[in-house]
């Protein structure tokens, strides 16, 4: 079985490759998120990799306007953070970019995007 840090590593190294892919369960036939051993439906061990089509859309979003964090993120605000429901079932949580925050709905189609900062590669989605 792969361990924590090997599953955490290769989720992050598809992210970085534009690529991202997420765990497959065989026996529930569904990926799942966040990245982890095991199925977090019947326990057992990731199956394969799939990566995503990178389509989705927004689930549900918020607006951050005031930093909670100093760092990288306070020159973009006001951004957008939302749970985007991917094609695939999973729903993660990122930000909306390429798009004025007031313009992000419930349900807008999103596509999958990528981009470093401060040297750490993270996946984003823009209108698609
Ligand atoms: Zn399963």
């Amino acid at each position: 079985m792969m361990t924590d840090q090997e599953v955490s590593d290769h989720f992050w190294n598809s992210v970085k490759s534009k690529a991202m892919a997420l765990p497959w369960c065989a026996k529930c036939a569904r990926a799942f998120f966040y990245p982890k051993p095991i199925c977090p439906d019947c326990w057992g061990e990731i199956s394969e990799w799939k990566a995503v089509s990178g389509r989705g859309k927004v689930w549900s979003h918020s607006v951050v306007r005031f930093p909670l964090v100093r760092g990288p993120f306070e020159e973009r605000l006001p951004y957008t953070v939302a749970f985007v429901a991917l094609e695939e079932g999973p729903r993660v949580l990122s930000n909306i970019v390429a798009c004025p925050p007031e313009e992000v709905k419930g349900g807008m189609d999103v596509q999958i995007t990528y981009e470093e900062r401060d040297g750490k590669w993270l996946y984003l989605f823009k209108p698609a």
